[in-house]
């Protein structure tokens, strides 16, 4: 796609994905090329999605962005998991948190020790041995790089973190123009986009286009006509109602998912307001009682009246078509659950750049970027499904109905092998971690009947020791951790010398 004159790529959408793509090209693609945005004032961006994960941080990092400025700049707050409520039981809690959940011992992980002792009746809990599960309980948090290395993502406002990545995008001669994409023209013989036609008659031509549009996917579908796999016969929620709130009290660091009758309730912490929303099942509970059932359940007042959204989860079939990448919502939504929506921005640019053509596009090229990208939704997918298939609110005949759903096959063989010998892998690509999945299954009520045969050679005095060793190193890694808004009251704190 390259000439002496380097290549024009344009990105037709400037919400959070829009700007994250202008910010990463910005940076890496070499001196020479252009890079255009083109976002429409009169078409919103969707304005939610405020809580990552803590591959977010190596992004920032990619780009140079320092944390103290990105937290003050983005209202953010530190995240250290996902707390999930009623989920496993109507009562019952437990939290995903991110880090490792104790630690090997040998060859051994430490889930197969955890699962001997724990069917002996002398294992605690798995939070126990989370050191980041017992700093976000109590509050706590890692300061940068310093002290225990505790993994962290963040909450943060969408709109304040797509206007910093724009200024830093403009300022590395990414330029921007607004208008509405009314027509787009091919290529007669390779079908190739060559330009977009704004509503004014200006055309925007570009030897690669990367859809940033939204739900409307209107390159990538709408021109393109990629396809869709619907995946709302396993992830049946298709509504939000959003909502912010005044906060109130200290600001948790980490996200709570509170399941409710039909759906269930996000609340995310920011230091000027609290993100709160309803995603919910329309069969199950009109938009109405949704707005109800959300306002009756905030923190502080209401900034606002509820938003609804409307979407179909599931993917695009292919990302990479002719010369059009979709990334963000134009590549497909899976529901904010385990906050993977920026995420899969980050791993779309991300693996864009590693296979970035100097010249015309080898097919090969994009089918391995499809494969890849199809391989990380589906496992994400998975993992999603889980939440809701090993629910444990029966009676309600929302949850009933998903507990009583087919799942994949994938799935179906990654329950049965953890139930069955406790063994599950993550294979390459796939995005959440054994420790992950572990809290997971065991918080939703999936425990192992067995685990690896190598955990029996160790004695059990060594056993008891062990687990012992381990939740007291937990709790000495947290008692040196600062405050969760320590940290933010120094980021928020004036910039030396203004
Ligand atoms: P949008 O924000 O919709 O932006 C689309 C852009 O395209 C806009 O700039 C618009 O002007 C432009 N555009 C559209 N049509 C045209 C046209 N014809 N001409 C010119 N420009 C056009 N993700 C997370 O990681 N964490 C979360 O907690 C989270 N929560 C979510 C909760 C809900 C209920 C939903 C629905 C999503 C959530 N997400 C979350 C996903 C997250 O919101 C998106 O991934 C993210 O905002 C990216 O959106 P986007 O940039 O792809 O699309």
């Amino acid at each position: 796609m390259a000439d002496e004159n380097g290549y024009t790529i344009v990105i037709v959408g400037g919400g959070t994905a829009g700007w994250m793509s202008a910010a990463a090209l910005a940076r890496f693609v070499p001196p020479g090329h252009r890079i255009a945005l083109v976002e429409s004032d009169a078409i919103r961006t969707i304005g939610v999605g405020e809580a990552t994960i803590p591959a977010i941080r190596t992004f920032n990092d990619a780009l140079g962005i320092d944390e103290t400025e990105f937290l003050r700049e983005t209202r953010g707050s530190l995240k250290l998991g996902i707390a999930f409520e009623g989920w496993g039981t109507p009562d019952g809690q437990y939290m995903h948190a991110f880090g490792p959940i104790g630690r090997p011992l040998g060859l051994v992980h430490f889930k197969d020790h955890w699962a001997r002792a724990w069917s002996a009746g002398f294992a605690k809990p798995l939070a126990h041995y989370s050191v980041n599960e017992i700093a976000a309980r109590t509050m706590r948090a890692p300061d940068g790089g310093r002290g225990p290395a505790v993994p962290y993502a963040y909450h943060f406002d969408a709109g304040l973190y797509a206007g910093f990545l724009r200024r830093y995008a403009e300022a590395r001669g990414v330029t921007r123009r607004e208008g509405t994409v009314e027509r787009v023209t091919r290529h007669g013989e390779s079908g190739d986009i060559a330009a977009i036609v704004l509503g004014d008659g200006t055309e925007v031509a570009g030897d690669f286009f990367i859809d940033c549009t939204g739900f409307r996917g209107l390159l990538i579908e709408q021109e393109l006509a990629a396809g869709y796999d619907d995946w709302s016969h396993w992830l049946p929620c298709d509504r939000a109602m959003a909502v912010p709130c005044a906060p109130a009290g200290g600001l948790t660091p980490y996200t709570r998912s509170i399941a409710r009758e039909a759906g269930w309730q996000w609340r995310i912490p920011l230091q000027h307001r609290i993100g709160n929303g309803l995603v919910y099942c329309s069969e199950f509970l009109s938009d109405e009682d949704a707005a109800h059932m959300l306002l009756a359940h905030l923190d502080g007042e209401a900034l606002g009246d509820p938003r609804p959204l409307r979407f179909v989860t599931g993917k695009r079939r292919k990302q990479w078509v002719a010369n059009c990448l979709a990334v963000g919502l134009s590549s497909g939504f899976m529901e904010p659950l385990e906050s993977t929506s920026i995420h899969m921005i980050q791993a779309s640019i991300t693996r864009f750049l590693t296979m970035l053509p100097r010249g015309d596009v080898d097919p090969a090229v994009r089918d391995e970027f499809n494969r890849a990208a199809n391989f990380e939704q589906e496992r994400i997918r998975d993992f999603l499904i889980l939440h809701y298939k090993a629910n444990g609110r029966t009676g309600e005949p929302f949850w009933d109905r998903c507990r009583a759903m087919e799942i994949p096959d994938t799935l179906a063989a990654k329950i049965d092998q953890f139930r069955g010998n406790g063994v599950f892998r993550q294979v390459h690509e796939e995005l959440f971690t054994e420790d992950g999945w572990l809290q997971v299954f065991v918080g939703q009520g999936i425990e192992p009947d067995n685990w690896n045969a190598m955990a029996d050679a160790l004695p059990e005095t060594k056993l008891r020791e062990f687990l012992a060793v381990l939740e007291q190193a937990a709790l000495d890694d947290v008692r040196r951790l600062p405050s969760h808004m320590d940290i933010l009251a120094r980021a928020m704190a004036e910039p030396e010398g203004v």
